[in-house]
């Protein structure tokens, strides 16, 4: 972990206005414009980054795919892709306290999360895809000795990467280390409130040896920059992270360009449902409490419904009370503190609209419920915990995206289910029980993509992420990932 003092150093430096990647190069926008980009930490100007426009996105493609067609990376030696992704991974690992302040002044995470989630897991699932890179085959088809069927498993070509502002070295690495690890260009474009640390790590590429044109990084408005991608006639997948609303807008341009494949990682209202015979009411509650607020609830797993069994409601919500109102809320840059900001002003305009929505639902504000630190230009909100939300109520089927936690009680585990499964979305879930049984019914009962049992921690690469229902199709992560990236091809020869 990062001491106090590299911190200290590093969290003033000045940092560089930002440029487009393309083809190798850095460069300004078409239309030379910039956005500017501001820290959540205090509101400061941090710098500017370019603001590309639909004609550089066309550039960002045109050089993916000559770069794809000439075979440089597409058709190199496993051997050498490994050693570039390996690269990539260990430059990251030494530049790890450099990125974590540079990410965490840009995005607000707490320290104490993003030097492991940002930095950490961006170089070890580098290195996770460098090791699968010699490791994933064609097949044999099983047919009568006068055919021989071939399946080969090629790379699609131009793979379009758009990502959101939470954890964006975590997510960046597990769409683009896949899609390079099996032999695709990629067109990144990074959220426009948290590109800095995708720049650095395209730097990181660049002095790795990812040849020209492979990596290309097109910043600026999602509107534009996002939409002409999604639009593009020459991208063969897009991947993405982000909203349900976004996630639309791409199923749609797909459909209205050249019905590229969409793989969407979406949002979720994930249910942490804690019955009276979990092992260890007290460590739940401390660790439903830590684990919901880490970086103020931006995560798209967060458990932000929690469903308590009825007969141990009153203790086991005092005791989430009080764990919450322990939480260390302020500067991200302090390794003291357990909560950070808000990523940007609009989602801290969403956080407070929905308590105040969820009041007027007839909730009960348990902890929290404001703003805090207005005066230092920061976007940071109270740990909340609201009480009596109903199943018809906004708080219980909408995410937020903030430190919001709406509680509901159950009185049977068939009730719990039917609470849980209760959502449009479908994409993690956290259940408390000692019953092995139970334990098992809830796993095979929940429709979502990754389930908890008597934890709340990270899951790492060996295993798939994703969501069912509205939150997403596809999966990062575990060799299944590489799927998204690669088309069938089969050859049935007649011997
Ligand atoms: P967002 O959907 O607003 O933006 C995500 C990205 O899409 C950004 O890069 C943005 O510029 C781009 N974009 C915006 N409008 C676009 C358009 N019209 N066409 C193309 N691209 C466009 O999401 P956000 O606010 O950045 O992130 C928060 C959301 O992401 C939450 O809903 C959260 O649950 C979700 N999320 C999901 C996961 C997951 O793995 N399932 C992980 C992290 C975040």
């Amino acid at each position: 972990m990062i001491e106090q003092a590299t911190i200290d150093a590093l969290k003033t430096q000045a940092i560089a206005e930002q440029h487009l990647f393309i083809d190798g190069k850095w460069q300004e926008a078409s239309e030379r414009g910039r956005d500017e980009i501001y820290s959540p930490i205090d509101g400061a100007l941090l710098t500017t980054a370019a603001s590309a426009t639909a004609a550089d996105v066309d550039v960002a493609v045109a050089a993916a795919r000559r770069s794809f067609e000439s075979g440089v990376w597409s058709r190199s030696e496993p051997a050498f892709r490994k050693r570039v992704l390996h690269k990539i991974g260990d430059l990251i690992a030494e530049r790890m306290d450099h990125m974590a302040v540079l990410g965490v002044r840009d995005n607000g995470t707490e320290m104490q999360m993003a030097y492991g989630a940002e930095p950490g897991s961006c170089a070890q699932t580098f290195h996770h895809s460098a090791e699968c890179v010699d490791k994933i085959y064609g097949e044999i088809a099983p047919t009568s000795d006068k055919i021989l069927g071939l399946v080969h498993r090629n790379p699609v070509g131009v793979v379009g990467v758009i990502i959101p502002w939470n954890t964006p070295l975590m997510i960046t690495a597990w769409k683009v280390s896949a899609a390079l690890a099996v032999g695709n260009s990629v067109v990144l474009k990074p959220s426009e409130d948290a590109c800095l640390n995708v720049l650095e790590l395209t730097r990181i590429c660049q002095e790795a040896g990812l040849p020209d044109g492979v990596l290309n990084v097109v910043t600026g408005s999602g509107a534009i920059v996002g939409d002409a991608l999604a639009r593009h006639m020459d991208v063969d997948v897009l991947a993405f992270t982000g909203s349900g609303r976004v996630g639309r807008l791409l199923l749609e341009a797909s459909a209205q360009s050249n019905m590229k494949r969409v793989y969407l990682e979406l949002g979720g209202k994930s249910p942490n449902i804690v019955f009276a015979d979990a092992p260890d009411l007290d460590m739940a509650a401390a660790v439903s409490a830590k684990g919901f607020f880490k970086n103020a609830g931006q995560v798209c797993v967060a458990p932000s419904r929690l469903l308590v069994e009825e007969s141990i409601k009153d203790d086991f919500l005092a005791a989430v009370v009080k764990h919450s109102q322990a939480i260390q809320v302020g500067d991200p840059l302090s390794l003291t503190t357990q909560m950070g900001a808000i990523n940007n002003p609009r989602q801290h305009q969403t956080v407070k609209q929905f308590v105040a929505t969820a009041l007027s639902e007839g909730g009960d504000v348990l902890c929290g419920g404001t703003p805090l630190f207005e005066e230092t230009g920061g976007t940071y909100f109270a740990p909340t915990v609201i009480d009596g939300v109903g199943r018809e109520s906004n708080l219980f089927k909408e995410e937020v995206f903030g430190p919001v936690l709406g509680v509901t009680t159950f009185k049977t585990e068939e009730e719990a289910l039917a609470l849980a499964n209760g959502t449009q979305y479908g994409l993690a879930g956290v259940v408390w029980t000692a019953n092995l049984s139970r334990a098992h019914r809830m796993v095979a009962g929940i429709n979502s993509g990754v389930i908890q049992v008597n934890s709340m921690s990270r899951i790492g690469n060996e295993a798939p992420m994703g969501g069912m229902k509205q939150s997403g199709n596809g999966v990062d992560k575990s060799l299944h990932a590489f799927d998204k990236y690669l088309d069938y091809k089969t050859a049935w020869i007649h011997l």
